[in-house]
């Protein structure tokens, strides 16, 4: 198959999820901030980071992100570790809300894929995704678990957290392991990969 052929089919992929709105009052841009702070991490959850992630404007970001507070689907909190930031959160409204996202229809289509052809997908798109941004100057964003930045061994020791974020110098919990983060620096070798060689925690729901 073609060079062209493969990028048109992932285009129009694209094309038909972010074009599957207007549900629920919601515009296309609107769930996509929705979907963006509730897989973004806490150091990621800021107007700044969304429009990096959205490829937008920090105005027009901006801008959907006072409509979703006006519409009661995000609050703004303090930063616990920089009191001078505001971080956004969902509201209790947005998670119900989520529960109906039209974006499901391909999570779906790749949940019927065999587990081993998703792996593979999800390794040819993160090569993909990386040399785009890298090409049009754009973060790739990603999550610890496959981060350059991520430290630690794994192991519990006298109450510490198992894993650390060497970038933030901040303990991490495994649930944050799999959220997306706006400083994820690629690698090959992080401690996830070196501490667990062959997939030891199931992050891929
Ligand atoms: S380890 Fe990487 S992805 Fe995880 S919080 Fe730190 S910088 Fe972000």
């Amino acid at each position: 198959m073609s060079k062209l052929r493969v990028a048109e089919l992932l285009a129009h992929l694209g094309r038909m999820t972010y074009g599957n709105g207007f549900v629920e009052d919601l515009t296309s841009a609107q769930w996509t901030a929705l979907r963006y702070f509730s897989r973004a991490n806490r150091f990621s959850r800021t107007p700044s980071a969304f429009a990096e992630f959205h490829g937008t404007t920090r105005g027009t970001a901006s801008q959907t992100i006072k409509s979703l507070i006006a519409k009661r689907y995000l609050i703004q909190t303090r930063s616990e570790t920089d009191g001078r930031s505001t971080l956004l959160e969902l509201t209790g409204k947005a998670r119900d809300t989520l529960s109906n996202d039209p974006f499901e229809t391909l999570v779906e289509a790749v949940g019927a894929l065999p587990s081993g052809a998703r792996g593979l997908l999800a390794n040819v798109l993160e090569r993909m995704l990386g040399h785009v941004a890298m090409e049009c100057g754009k973060r790739p964003f990603g999550m610890c678990t496959s981060c350059e930045h991520l430290g630690g061994d794994g192991c519990c020791q006298e109450g510490r957290l198992p894993y650390k974020c060497l970038f933030f110098n901040e303990p991490l919990n495994v649930a944050e392991l799999g959220q997306l983060c706006i400083n994820y620096e690629p690698s090959k070798a992080s401690a996830m990969n070196r501490t667990f060689k062959g997939g030891g925690l199931d992050l891929s729901s």
